[in-house]
């Protein structure tokens, strides 16, 4: 609480009173709080890679280049981190222009079943390598969108849901209409998320479980990206999970008949 004083002075300098501002901070603190964990964040997130890097390239250059198992070993290491930096800067820069206030998507009618389609394409091999099973259920529909962000919280979707599942499971996708809006739900039979979990899943680096996040390939960023997107479209995004069951997200979007 900052509490601030001032004295009321009316003619001829007499006292009219006192005047006592209180004012709450404690949104304030929270909001400096969460940039700190911010920085912070980031500063781990992007040395863990460095770290890698520069420890494995000089374990090299001292000799062990000589050995060439040890030599294609290592250089894969360097590959990995290498990739894995680049994500995470692609996400970071991501996320900082969409908090720009100024962030605007431009939107057109788009067609939701076929972006549904690419993301799916895209994300193929890494299902498969799991041998996770895709069941589609889409009708033809428009929305009001960005086709590229859109795709992009599609691919995140399913994205997470191949790794957070396991193999020989399956992920259905659904497209529908109701009560005016489009719907795309993406259901996987994974590990499943605690109910006190919830609530953090969209903040910048919350991961349920650091360790397996971070060995899976993921930057943590994924569902705050997607949330951002969808905030921006004037939908909504939704988790409903049971704990060795699967995980369902239900996103909501305008249709393109409201422009
Ligand atoms: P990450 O890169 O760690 O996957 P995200 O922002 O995409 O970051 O997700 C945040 C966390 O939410 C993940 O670390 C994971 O713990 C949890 N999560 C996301 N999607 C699922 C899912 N389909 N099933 C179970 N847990 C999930």
């Amino acid at each position: 609480l900052d509490v601030y004083g001032a004295p009321v002075i009316g003619e001829h300098e007499r006292w009219l009173g006192v005047v006592i501002v209180f004012h709450d901070i404690t949104e304030l603190k929270n909001l400096e709080q969460v940039r700190k964990d911010f920085v912070a964040n980031v500063s781990h997130e992007l040395r863990t890679p460095v770290t890698s890097i520069k420890g494995f390239s000089e374990t090299l250059l001292d000799g062990a280049y000589q050995d060439t198992d040890t030599l294609l070993s290592f250089l894969e290491i360097i590959q990995t981190e290498s990739n894995r930096l680049e994500m995470l800067i692609n996400d970071l820069l991501n996320l900082s222009n969409m908090e720009r206030s100024a962030f605007h998507i431009q939107v057109e009618p788009t067609d939701m079943k076929a972006i549904i389609e690419r993301a799916v394409e895209t994300v193929h091999p890494k299902l498969s390598e799991k041998n996770i099973h895709i069941d589609l259920s889409l009708e033809p529909i428009m929305v009001k969108g960005d086709g590229n962000r859109l795709m992009q919280v599609v691919v995140n979707l399913l994205i997470n849901a191949a790794t957070y599942s396991h193999e020989n499971t399956t992920v259905k996708v659904r497209l529908f209409k109701q009560g005016g809006q489009a719907i795309i739900t993406v259901e996987d039979q994974g590990i499943g998320i605690e109910a006190s979990e919830i609530s953090r899943l969209f903040e910048r680096f919350y991961r349920v479980d650091r360790a397996r996040s971070r060995n899976s390939g993921g930057t943590g960023l994924g569902l705050s990206i997607v949330k951002h997107i969808i905030e921006a479209h004037q939908g909504k995004v939704e988790v409903e999970s049971t704990v060795g069951v699967g995980t369902v997200f239900t996103v909501y979007l305008p249709l393109a008949s409201e422009f």
